[in-house]
């Protein structure tokens, strides 16, 4: 089954928020403390998920990503990886985390079936990750890591946030870093998206400059052709290592995303950056049918227009997309709540 938009780009990528909730406050994601936080009783149970999922397979989508928050806060997370790993439509199930918590759950994690993980890991320097974070758990994020590449996952990456004036000198001593693991590293451009409260256009290193950067140190990188929709354009260093780019600030991707978001609470976002999501719970607890909810999944996917991130490119005088009180007004809004 194939499913397109109105701009041809098929329904295929599900990113799956388990929490709002995280054990870090990172100054891009969640600078505040306290948040308002999605009510207890309004987040899906995982029969609730995996019957949602199975709708979502029916119409076309084959990778799920569990992500949050912070997912692995999700009490009995391996419980809900087994019942979607069991799933046949599913080609690919991963995770995003910040790994504090890897180092108990990775065995259970790859033992019930996740295929990937992703670290985020914007900084090797303990004291520049209390700064970012406001957590002091540094060590348990590298602990993490091992304990990943223990478990038997292949394919570890790592996502870093390069923010100038922030972490912008670690370019280097990272992707160093992610050649031992053995992880491949992406730059992620700094993104004015909910949560982001603090973002300035300055602060943002561009693809440009991260490569300008890093040919200064390695010489030629080379960039790696391949057709797909994954965000991360990959380069080749001339000793055969690859890492990757996301340049969804600079240079967006709106036009071959096949990406939605499906927060905690069954709330369906088609586009990062949009203000209103389609609230698949309140149906499903009504009792919709299967068909019914596909119905309603499949309308609103073919009338998907969104291109959240091109038209912040267009805007002039940029400024973060949101401001605290409209969070607190609807946490939906928060990066956190939809899943980066
Ligand atoms: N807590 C998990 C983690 O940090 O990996 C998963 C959720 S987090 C929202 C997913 C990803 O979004 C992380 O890699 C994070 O760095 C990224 N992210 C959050 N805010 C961002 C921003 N303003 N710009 C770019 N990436 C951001
Ligand atoms: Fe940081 Fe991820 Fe938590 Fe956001 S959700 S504050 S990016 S760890
Ligand atoms: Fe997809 Fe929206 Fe991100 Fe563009 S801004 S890549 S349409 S999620």
């Amino acid at each position: 089954m194939r499913l397109d938009d109105t701009y041809g780009r098929p329904l295929r990528n599900l990113r799956l928020s388990v929490t709002d909730r995280c054990n870090l406050r990172c100054h891009y994601c969640m600078p505040e403390e306290e948040y308002t936080w999605l009510p207890r009783h309004e987040i899906l149970h995982f029969g609730e998920i995996a019957a949602l999922v199975d709708l979502f397979i029916a119409l076309g989508v084959d990778k799920v990503r569990l992500t949050g928050g912070e997912p692995l806060l999700r009490r009995e997370l391996p419980r809900l990886v087994g019942m979607l790993a069991a799933k046949p439509g599913l080609r690919d199930l991963a995770l995003t985390t910040n790994g504090i918590l890897l180092g108990d759950q990775a065995q259970a994690l790859r033992d019930a079936g996740l295929g990937r993980v992703t670290v985020s890991l914007d900084t090797l320097r303990p004291e520049r990750f209390v700064a970012l974070t406001r957590r002091t758990t540094h060590a348990q994020v590298l602990e993490g890591l091992g304990a990943a590449a223990r478990a038997g996952f292949r394919g570890l990456k790592l996502d870093t946030v390069v923010i100038r004036g922030v972490n912008d000198d670690e370019l280097v001593d990272l992707l160093e870093f992610a050649r031992q693991v053995p992880a491949e590293i992406r730059f992620i451009e700094y993104m004015d998206v909910g949560g982001a409260t603090r973002w300035t256009e300055a602060q943002v290193v561009s693809r440009q400059e991260m490569l300008a950067h890093l040919e200064r140190r390695y010489g030629r990188v080379e960039p790696i052709v391949e057709s797909s929709s994954a965000p991360a354009e990959r380069f080749r260093l001339p000793d055969g290592t690859v890492f990757g780019i996301i340049s969804s600030t600079t240079q967006p991707f709106c036009a071959r995303c096949d990406r939605s978001r499906l927060t905690a609470d069954g709330t369906w976002f088609l586009c990062l950056y949009a203000r209103d999501g389609v609230d698949l719970r309140g149906p499903f607890r009504a009792g919709a049918s299967p068909e019914e909810l596909r119905a309603l999944i499949t309308g609103r996917w073919r009338q998907r227009a969104d291109r959240g991130a091109e038209e912040r490119l267009r805007l002039r005088d940029r400024a973060p997309l949101l401001q605290i009180g409209e969070l607190r007004a609807d946490p939906r809004l928060e990066m956190h709540t939809r899943g980066g």
